[in-house]
C-alpha cells in the first residue's frame, strides 16, 4: 500500500497560484497539504532576507530569481475583529492593498481544493505577527502562557476567522505546546531553565493541591542529583529499574517530580481540550490534529498519548531524527549521553551509555552507538530505534489509521538527514502499518528527496 502524505509548506504562498504547484504535488501522490505561515511576501529594505539557505525547491527558488533579496511576511487574512471581542490578544492586520492578493490566492485554494487536494491550517506558534497564532510561555508579543484560557480562545477565535474567509480549509495542525525535555543546559528546550511561574500556572498547580515552586525547586535537586552520580549509584539503579515494578521505589522517594509530571499532564490536557472543544463548538466536522513529541521523551512536554484521543481527531508525533541541531531525536539523545558524561567524569563509558538507554527507554544498535550519531544513520537504527518509536506511538495511541508523524530533513540549518535515510525511514513506517506522514516542508526537497518520497506514495 502506497503512503498517504501531507505536505506542508512554507512562504512563498505565492507559488500556489500556478496550477502546476498543487498538479506537482498530486502527480508526486500528496493529495493533502498544511499551509503554514500564511502570508505574503513583500519586498522591503532592511527586511529579512529570503530565500534562507535551506531552500532547495525550483519553484522555490525560481519565485525570488527575479526580486530583491529582503522581505516582510504580511497576513493573508485582514481579521473580522468582531470575533475577537471581550478577548485581550487581538490578531496582526494588513492594509487593504493586499485585497487583491487575497482574492487571488483564495482561487487557487478553490481550484486546489476542486483537484481533490485538502487543505489544513497550521497554527504556527510563535511566530504570531505571520499567522496570528498565540504563543507559548517563552513567546514574545504580548501573549501569555497556555494555562491563560484566553490564549485558546483566542486560537479559537483566530482558526473560525481563517474559515470564514477561507472555508476550502477543512482543518487545522495544531503544533504543542510542548513542557521542554533537554537536559544540556544552553539547549533551546532544557527542561532545567524558564519553567513558567506566571499566575495561571500557579492558580492551575493550587487547584491540584499543589506548589509550583516546589515542585520547580524538586526539579533543581533532581539536576543536582544528576551531577553526583558514580559508578555504584548507576549500577544500582539499572539493576533495580530493570525490573517493571524496581522503578516505584525510585518514584515514590521523589513524590515532587511525580507531582510535576502530573501538573504538566493535566495543564497540557486542560489548554489541549479548551481548544478542540472551543473549535467544535464552532465547527463540528472541521478536523482537529495534534503533534506532540516522540515517545522516548513525551513524558517530560506533558502530553499523554494514549489519553489524546479525546481531545485530537488525529495525533502526529514528531519522528524528528536528525542529528546536530534541535530539536532532532539523536540530538537529544546525544545530549542526554553527553551531558550525563560531563556532570560525572568519573562515570565509564558503559554505565553513561547504558544509563542514557534506561531513562528514555532506547537501545542503541552494535552497528549504530551513540558515539556515531553525528554520522548518517544506518539501517539498522531506523529499524530498530525509529521503529520502536513508532511501535510505541502505535500502541500509545491505540490506533494506527489515526497517526500522522511529522517527518523532515533538519531545523535551522543543520545537518540534513541523507535520502537513503528518508527511504529508510518510509520503507520502516510502511512496515510498522502506518500509512501516513506529514513532511515539513516543501521548500526544502531536493530532486533526490523528491524521488524518495514520490517512490513511496504512488
Ligand atoms: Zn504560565
Amino acid at each position: 500500500m502506497p503512503l498517504r502524505p501531507i505536505m506542508l509548506t512554507r512562504p512563498p504562498v505565492e507559488i500556489m497560484l500556478d496550477d502546476g504547484f498543487w498538479d506537482e504535488l498530486i502527480e508526486g501522490g500528496f493529495r493533502e497539504v498544511c499551509v503554514s505561515w500564511m502570508a505574503f511576501l513583500n519586498e522591503v529594505e532592511n527586511g529579512e532576507p529570503l530565500p534562507s539557505h535551506e531552500e532547495a525547491r525550483p519553484r522555490v527558488l525560481s519565485f525570488f530569481e527575479d526580486k530583491g533579496d529582503q522581505f516582510e511576511y504580511v497576513p493573508i487574512i485582514k481579521p473580522d475583529e468582531s470575533l475577537y471581542d471581550g478577548l485581550n490578544l487581538s490578531p496582526p492586520t494588513r492594509s487593504d492593498e493586499f485585497d487583491p492578493n487575497f482574492g487571488e490566492l483564495r482561487d487557487a485554494f478553490q481550484r486546489a481544493s476542486a483537484k481533490g487536494i485538502n487543505l489544513y491550517l497550521f497554527d504556527d506558534k510563535s511566530y504570531f505577527e505571520i499567522s496570528g497564532y498565540p504563543a507559548g510561555p517563552e513567546g514574545a508579543r504580548g501573549f501569555s502562557c497556555w494555562n491563560d484560557p484566553q490564549v485558546a480562545k483566542y486560537l479559537v477565535a483566530r482558526t473560525r476567522d481563517y474559515v470564514n474567509q477561507l472555508p476550502m480549509f477543512s482543518g487545522i495542525v495544531l503544533d504543542g505546546p510542548d513542557n521542554k525535555w533537554e537536559i544540556a543546559p544552553g539547549a533551546r528546550d532544557d527542561l532545567f531553565a524558564e519553567n513558567c511561574v506566571c499566575d495561571h500556572c500557579q492558580s492551575a498547580a493550587r487547584s491540584m493541591g499543589l506548589d509550583l515552586m516546589k515542585l520547580i525547586d524538586a526539579l533543581a535537586a533532581f539536576k543536582l542529583e544528576m551531577q553526583q552520580l558514580n559508578d555504584e549509584k548507576v549500577e544500582g539503579f539499572l539493576l533495580n529499574t530493570r525490573g517493571f515494578l524496581g522503578a516505584a521505589d525510585w518514584w515514590l522517594s521523589h513524590p515532587e517530580l511525580l507531582d510535576l509530571l502530573r501538573f504538566r499532564y493535566r495543564t497540557i490536557e486542560d489548554h489541549m481540550k479548551r481548544e478542540y472543544e472551543g473549535i467544535k463548538r464552532h465547527l463540528p466536522e472541521f478536523t482537529v490534529m495534534a503533534s506532540s513529541r516522540t515517545p522516548s521523551y513525551v513524558a517530560l512536554t506533558g502530553h499523554a498519548l494514549s489519553r489524546r484521543s479525546a481531545y485530537a481527531d488525529y495525533q502526529l508525533p514528531k519522528l524528528y531524527l536528525w542529528a546536530g541541531n534541535q530539536p532532532g531525536f539523536r540530538y537529544t539523545v546525544s545530549n542526554y549521553a553527553n551531558t550525563i558524561a560531563e556532570w560525572n567524569p568519573s562515570l565509564s563509558r558503559e554505565n553513561v551509555v547504558a544509563l542514557t538507554e534506561r531513562i528514555l527507554g532506547i537501545e542503541f544498535p552494535a552497528d549504530y552507538p551513540v558515539e556515531k550519531f553525528d554520522d548518517p544513520a544506518t539501517s539498522s537504527f531506523y529499524e530498530q530505534v525509529a521503529g520502536d518509536e513508532m511501535r510505541k506511538m502505535i500502541h500509545l495511541t491505540g490506533d494506527v489509521d489515526k497517526l500522522i508523524p511529522f517527518i523532515a530533513l533538519e531545523h535551522f540549518g543543520g545537518p540534513q538527514i541523507q535520502p537513503q535515510e528518508v527511504r529508510d525511514l518510509l520503507r520502516t513506517l510502511e512496515n510498522s502499518g502506518i500509512s501516513r506522514y506529514i513532511f515539513f516542508h516543501y521548500g526544502v526537497i531536493t530532486d533526490d528527496v523528491w524521488n524518495v518520497l514520490t517512490e513511496f506514495s504512488k
